[in-house]
């Protein structure tokens, strides 16, 4: 058998791997560091499958997530087209496609997700596609060349995303969902209706409450979608974006335990139950602790990468409970762009700011008076405001009309809500809510508690009272006040990717 040793192995090829991998590497770990991953090549910006690099914009080059120097520079041994066939947890070793058997001093488990496959009357036909990686996005490129119309299976973001990047390049698109307007799962139907006028008014049609019944085709390439309420659309090209599963293959067979979201169980610092391995990303199941210790398996870039710097923390024996806000990002193609944090399960209020019919809002959700999520069309400005709102847990339902009036400072009211969580005892993400005092509307609870910001990629926790004490900044300097173009002096990270933390 041929056996050999690492300090830190990735185990899969995807951001989250990657960003454990280039945390480590930041903060100053020496040691040996392997990832390996069956994709063909190096790891690269997934969400670009169903944007610029499904349109041709981006480049190979463009979606990699680091250039090819940057493995040897930093001394990260690469393997692709390489499984890990076998994890044997009490042992620390991981068997791989390529007969090699390593043992692992700490590990990080970041198998992804698969898409969840159709199996439909026609489902082998030439011209249906799924969208994960590069080369379904290339088989997509390539279809559509001879094609005039696509339909998109799903109302979620992956077939909103490819009918906009496929009408962008001349295709005439229809999309066939069960929902009843676009993207309301997620985003309610208030939302929903925005993004889906949005579509419609680009040429997409869209065929709601309704879904795929089976593909029809000649001579082995597809012809027709025939839908459940009888519709017979003509497709020389389909694109199904019915979800995913957790790729959690490798894990049960190692003896993990997967959670009720799917996932595997991991605890608020991202370490599975096995000694040195921690888990990331898509199938990550952990408890967040901004939820009130909700059980979390999220499938966002952002909250993949973040998750990534956390693990490689607690690698290091500094392990730190992941306390980012999940964030997500979608792009219609140049139609319109949307951020959304949260993520909310359930509420039971939209409240708008700004305007649906310019295009440019911001939607709080909340339950029971409290803001669990928010989604900010063209005024990511709110974002933050929003983060820290969420992360207070303060009832807000008798500011209710300053909430939704444009006039009203959201940062300042997120800066008053964030004093009364903090003298209220809170945690920094608002796990003791339920109980806690409505936010006054003046006097002395409106005054700004110290605070303190962490970066997100490494750790490191900007005190204003230090100052940047490795960089240039004077010790006094509020985080508010640093410039814009400030970056970690640990990591280079930029400005926004530091998350505010209570002292
Ligand atoms: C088309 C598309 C568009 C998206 N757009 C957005 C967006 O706009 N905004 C957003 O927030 N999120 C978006 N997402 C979701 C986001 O890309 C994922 O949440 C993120 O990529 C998850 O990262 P990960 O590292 O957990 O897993 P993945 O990216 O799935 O990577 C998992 C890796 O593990 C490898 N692997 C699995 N099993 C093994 C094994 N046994 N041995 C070796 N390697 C293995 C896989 O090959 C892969 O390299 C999009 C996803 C897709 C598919």
């Amino acid at each position: 058998m041929n056996e050999e040793s690492v300090d830190f192995l990735m185990i899969g090829g995807g951001i989250a791997s990657f960003s454990c991998a280039r945390a480590l590497r930041a903060a100053g770990a020496g040691g040996s560091i392997g990832l390996v991953t069956r994709d063909p090549g190096p790891p690269f910006d997934r969400t670009a499958c169903t944007k610029g690099y499904l349109r041709g914009d981006a480049s190979h080059e463009d979606v990699l997530l680091a250039p090819d120097a940057w493995w040897q520079e930093r001394d990260v041994a690469l393997s692709t087209r390489t499984s890990a066939l076998k994890l044997d947890p009490a042992a620390r070793t991981v068997t791989l496609s390529d007969k090699r058997t390593l043992r692992y001093e700490q590990a990080l488990l970041a198998t992804g997700a698969n898409v969840r496959r159709l199996r439909v009357e026609g489902a082998e036909l030439q011209g249906i596609h799924y969208v994960r990686g590069l080369g379904n996005a290339d088989a997509i490129r390539a279809d559509a060349q001879d094609a005039a119309d696509v339909v998109l299976v799903g109302g979620s973001y992956i077939a909103t995303e490819a009918a906009a990047s496929l009408t962008a390049m001349g295709k005439r698109c229809t999309i066939v969902m069960q929902e009843g307007v676009a993207l309301e799962r997620g985003l309610g139907p208030l939302a929903g209706r925005f993004f889906q006028r949005v579509i419609e008014e680009h040429g997409v049609t869209v065929c709601p409450s309704d879904e795929l019944e089976r593909f029809e085709g000649v001579d082995g390439r597809l012809t027709h979608v025939v839908t459940a309420r009888g519709r017979r659309l003509p497709a020389q090209l389909a694109v199904i974006g019915a979800g995913v599963v957790p790729d959690t293959m490798l894990a049960q067979r190692g003896g993990l335990e997967i959670g009720a979201t799917g996932g595997v169980v991991a605890d608020e610092c991202l370490r599975t139950r096995a000694a040195g391995l921690f888990a990331a990303g898509d199938m990550c199941e952990y408890p967040s602790v901004v939820h009130h210790g909700a059980r979390l398996r999220i499938e966002h870039w952002d909250v993949a990468e973040r998750q990534g710097a956390t693990a490689a923390a607690g690698m290091l024996g500094e392990p730190r409970p992941h306390e980012a806000i999940p964030y997500f990002y979608s792009d219609l193609a140049d139609w319109a762009s949307l951020e959304y944090v949260g993520p909310a399960r359930r509420w039971d209020e939209e409240v708008v700011r700004g305007s649906l019919e310019e295009g440019a809002f911001t939607v709080l959700y909340l339950d029971a008076g409290r803001v669990v999520a928010g989604l900010t069309v063209g005024r990511g400005h709110e974002l933050d405001a929003v983060r820290a709102l969420l992360r207070s847990g303060i009832d807000l339902h008798e500011r209710r009309s300053e909430l939704a009036d444009d006039g009203t400072d959201l940062a300042s009211l997120a800066e008053t809500a964030a004093a009364v969580a903090v003298r209220a005892g809170s945690s920094p993400g608002g796990s003791s809510a339920a109980g806690q005092p409505a936010v006054p509307t003046a006097g002395p609870d409106a005054d700004e508690p110290p605070v303190l910001f962490m970066c997100q990629m490494c750790g490191f926790i900007y005190e204003p009272e230090d100052g940047d004490e490795l960089g240039a900044i004077a010790p006094g300097t509020r985080f508010a006040d640093l410039p814009d173009e400030w970056t970690c002096p640990v990591c280079g990270a930029q400005k926004t990717d530091f998350e505010r933390v209570e002292d």
